[in-house]
């Protein structure tokens, strides 16, 4: 039995390409069957005869998917505060229509068997799931998981996020040995031995409210010498090792990729949402927070790792979006229950819920407030994740993620881009609601998610 899907009267969004056109999709057994550009009603016939639903796309646009690199779905171990399907449910209604999901499950997805239990459909995932399984044995950072096993299990690539992998010898190995297969190892940039008991950002809102800090250089540090092993890598052998910089927060760490792109190296890097919108200052001030009344210094909604930084690194990350370092928005998506994170400030988990704020917010700070174009913005959440992960070398499906084309996966987000609204938290389809953009303002309303063919968000309102 095909389901068909008629997208009537669109804006057709190609991000790669920068393209607005108007048009409209035919959808077919979870593929791109047809695509129009052009006056509404061409594809009246050719719908009809599959028997499509119809669905009035007046006034929104379409665009791919999104594909977010870098969430934690939670499953297996810790389903109190999410699960693969609730995750993937929030991911549908944020208009995500890929997830990468991170190993720190428990037990660390660092076996095959791990790795196709959080890829299974038995899991009931509403979007598509990918995984980076770890890139060290329980994330340990002593000895490399199995890469090629876990390659030809579906691994996108190698990480130990929320971890470094701190030691010299061991980076090159994992570097190396991943860039034989062709994939990137995913580094959380933190040099654990600097942040031993610190909450915040270190700087005088941490010394103001009598917290230990993360100094900048825990994380540029990592940074320059992931980048030197690169460079070691590359003159010791013919290898081109991939080092993709998860969550960047500092103006300084950017700075170093910069120039390691400059000098050709393959260096990727993500920003979060949440560090583009706050800065630590949202932890003391209620002036500098968008819902002054809700405020509360210490709100550990606030608390993630990397931290909150000073106004001149969250500029410095908008500063770098806009020149193009930046190569993806991802939004370290980790759910916390309630009573895990209505602690003490320092005894509370790291981590915020991202995925159905991710567009709205990208759209308001670089669209509306800097002027990114709409396409470009896009294609930071698209077509660019979709390069950053290699996807095309793939093929089959994966190789169609990221645009919109005739026989690529249906993976659409139909949204109205000049709608602003309020983030209502109680609207999320998230197990927890550990956010800090409860009342922020958002661009760009959702109105549905499709993924491979079917509506798997729907917006009410
Ligand atoms: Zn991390
Ligand atoms: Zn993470």
């Amino acid at each position: 039995m095909t389901q068909a899907l008629y997208l009537r009267n669109a804006t057709l969004l190609q991000p790669s390409r920068n393209l607005q056109t108007a048009g409209e999709l035919l959808l077919a057994n979870g593929l791109v069957h047809t695509i129009h550009t052009g006056a509404a009603g061409a594809l009246d016939q050719q719908a009809a005869d599959l028997g499509a639903q119809v669905i009035d796309c007046t006034g929104l646009y379409i665009a791919p998917g999104l594909i977010d690199a870098h969430v934690h779905l939670r499953e297996p171990g810790q389903t109190h505060k999410e699960t693969i399907s609730t995750g993937t449910a929030a991911a549908a209604a944020g208009g995500v229509t890929t997830v990468v999901a991170m190993p720190n499950t428990v037990p660390v997805t660092d076996s095959v068997d791990l790795l196709r239990f959080v890829q299974s459909t038995d899991r009931d995932p509403h979007v598509r799931v990918l995984c980076m399984p770890a890139a060290t044995v329980g994330s340990m950072g002593v000895e490399l998981t199995d890469y090629a096993a876990l390659q030809n299990a579906g691994a996108v690539g190698f990480t130990d996020d929320g971890k470094p992998i701190l030691d010299d010898d061991v980076m090159r190995q994992a570097l190396t040995a991943a860039a034989r297969l062709g994939l990137p190892i995913s580094q959380h940039a933190e040099d654990t031995r600097l942040t031993v008991g610190a909450s915040i950002n270190h700087g005088p809102v941490a010394f103001r409210l009598g917290l230990r800090g993360m100094p900048i250089a825990a994380e540029s540090g990592i940074v320059e010498r992931d980048i030197r092993l690169l460079e070691e890598i590359e003159r010791d052998t013919r290898l081109k090792p991939h080092l993709h910089v998860q969550h960047v927060s500092t103006a300084a760490a950017l700075e170093s990729i910069r120039s390691a792109k400059r000098r050709g190296l393959h260096v990727t890097c993500e920003v979060a949402p949440h560090h583009l919108a706050f800065t630590d200052q949202n932890l003391e001030s209620p002036q500098s927070s968008h819902a002054a009344q809700r405020f509360h210094a210490y709100d550990t909604h606030f608390k993630m790792n990397p931290p909150l930084r000073s106004a001149q690194d969250r500029d410095g990350c908008i500063a770098a979006v806009l020149d193009g370092t930046v190569d993806i928005l991802a939004t370290d998506h980790a759910p916390h229950a309630a009573w895990e994170k209505n602690v003490e400030f320092e005894r509370a988990p790291n981590g915020i819920t991202g995925l159905e704020t991710l567009l709205g917010t990208a759209l308001r700070i670089l669209h509306r407030d800097h002027g990114m174009p709409l396409g470009k913005v896009l294609a930071l959440l698209t077509s660019s994740p979709a390069t950053v992960l290699n996807l095309p070398n793939f093929g089959g499906e994966l190789a169609g993620l990221g645009s919109i084309a005739t026989g690529a996966p249906a993976d659409l987000v139909i949204f109205d881009p000049s709608k602003a609204f309020s983030y209502d938290p109680s609207t999320s389809r998230s197990l927890s609601r550990n956010t800090p953009f409860s009342g922020a303002p958002m661009l760009g309303r959702i109105h549905y998610t499709v993924a491979a063919g079917r509506v798997q968000f729907q917006q009410n309102s």
